[in-house]
Formats: C-alpha cells, structure tokens, sequence
C-alpha cells in the first residue's frame, strides 16, 4: 500500500520548493477525507473520498471544513513561529476552492498575512474545476499567485487522468483559463503522466499534441512541467523519466511561445 499524505490539521510545513520558495501549506479539507473535484490516477493523497464539485448542506454549507475564524486563528500562530516564509500556500489533501467561503478564508489570510509577513504571497494550487463559479474564482482572484491544473487537451484524457465529478468537462475550464490568463499571472501545472499500452497517458502521440494546442490557446504566463514523484494509487502510472521531461518542456516552448519549468 503506498505511503500516501493525508494532512492532520489546517496548517502543515513549511516546505521548501523550487517554485515556491518556503512555503507554508494551508489545508481547508476535513480531516481524515480526501474532499476533490478530480480523482487524478497519480494523486498523492491516494483515492477521493468525496468526488464532488460543489460543497454544501442543506443550508448552502458545509459545516465539515473550518471555519474562518479557526483559518484565521492557526494561519496566525503558524505566521508567528515561521517569520520567513516566501509563501503561504493553500492546497492539503483535495480541491481548497470546495471551501463554501473560500473567499473570505484568502481574505482573512490575506489580513494575517499583510500584519506579520507582507513580503509572503499567497497563492492557490486547484484543479480549476470552480473557477466557471463566481465564488470560487472570487477567492482564486484574491490569490497573488494562481495554479491551476491542465493535464489534457482533449476530453477523453482528462477524464481518464483526472477523472472529475461528475458532469465536469474540459471546455468550459480551458475557455474560463484563457480568459483567467489575460489578467496576466496564470501559472498553469500539468503532471506528464505515462502507462503501458493502452492505459491512459498524455506524453505522446494524439493527448500530447492537444495538451500541447490547449497550453497555446490558454497562453499562461508559465507551465510548470513535472512528474509523479511519490507512489501512486494506480499502480499502473509510469514516472515520465527526467530527459523526456525536459524534452517536453522545449517542444512546448517551440510550439507555443508559452514559457516552461520543468520538474524532476
Ligand atoms: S486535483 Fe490534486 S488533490 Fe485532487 S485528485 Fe488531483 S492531484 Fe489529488
């Protein structure tokens, strides 16, 4: 069984990355559940609990993730034991924009943030599932720095790597990316992933060159380009070798004009 991370709390890190600098993880998901819009076959965090793409009860929320005081409270304490952080970053264990006040929970982070550390930016790893929704992308346009997940052009790859909720499909998300992407600033993060024959893959052939048409329609400020790096909840998923990463990276840029890093 693979070691797969499920975070325990709101706040985990900080971690250091390339991308980010030292970031300190922000986890809006309930504990113990894997809550996402998308049920990637490369996921980290192993299988969705709850594949949904809109959060709420029967009173338009869900009492299951935190509150935004209790956000604001951790965010707090956590700011004051970390003094130099480059980014406070909201991600976890599933989709953070399902949070039903996503908005004021970046608000309120955004006020933390701006009274100990200003320097820090804020940003937001999704799966752009939401981001058609005004709620959602209020939150996500509160965010200095903005990534969302693109890992095919063509419907069928995504939904056999992605494999979102229900009813989600790739036009409306690419549409509502290019239009995000001239605000200026869209960081878009695609995981190459790649398998035996005839398992789902998007590295070569058809897939590859509509991720590759689909990059250039959104025209992002940059893709970050990278691996799985962790085991896998299908164990069929190859880990794309670091030269071919590379390669991809360049053929993308050739193609596209569209600025890439690429990840080991
Ligand atoms: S969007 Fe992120 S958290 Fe959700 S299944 Fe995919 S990799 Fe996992």
């Amino acid at each position: 069984m693979p070691a797969l991370i499920m975070y325990p709390g709101i706040i985990y890190g900080p971690v250091r990355s390339r991308r980010l600098g030292l970031s300190l993880g922000v986890n809006l998901l309930p504990v113990g559940r894997k809550v996402c819009s998308f049920n990637c076959v490369y996921c980290e965090c192993g299988d969705t609990t709850e594949l949904i793409d809109q959060a709420r009860d029967e009173h338009g929320r869900r009492t299951t993730f935190p509150s935004v005081a209790h956000v604001r409270a951790e965010l707090t304490q956590a700011l004051q034991q970390h003094p130099d952080l480059d980014a406070i970053t909201f991600a976890g264990h599933g989709e953070p924009t399902l949070h039903p006040q996503f908005p004021e929970v970046v608000q309120a982070a955004r006020e933390v943030r701006d009274a100990l550390q200003p320097h820090a930016k804020i940003g937001v790893l999704s799966s752009a599932t939401l981001i058609t929704r005004p709620r959602p992308r209020a939150g996500i346009d509160l965010c200095d720095l903005q990534m969302m997940k693109l890992d095919a052009g063509d419907e069928a790859t995504f939904q056999a790597i992605d494999r979102p909720a229900a009813n989600v499909r790739l036009e409306p998300i690419l549409a509502e990316l290019t239009q995000m992407a001239q605000q200026g600033g869209l960081i878009i993060q695609t995981c190459l992933v790649d398998g035996p024959a005839g398992m789902p893959q998007n590295v070569r052939g058809a897939a590859w060159d509509a991720l590759v048409a689909a990059i250039g329609r959104v025209n992002p400020a940059v893709v970050h380009l990278y691996p799985i790096d962790r085991e896998t909840p299908e164990p069929w998923v190859l880990k794309v070798p670091h030269e071919v990463v590379l390669a991809r990276a360049a053929e993308i840029t050739a193609r596209t004009g569209v600025p890439v890093e690429p990840y080991a």
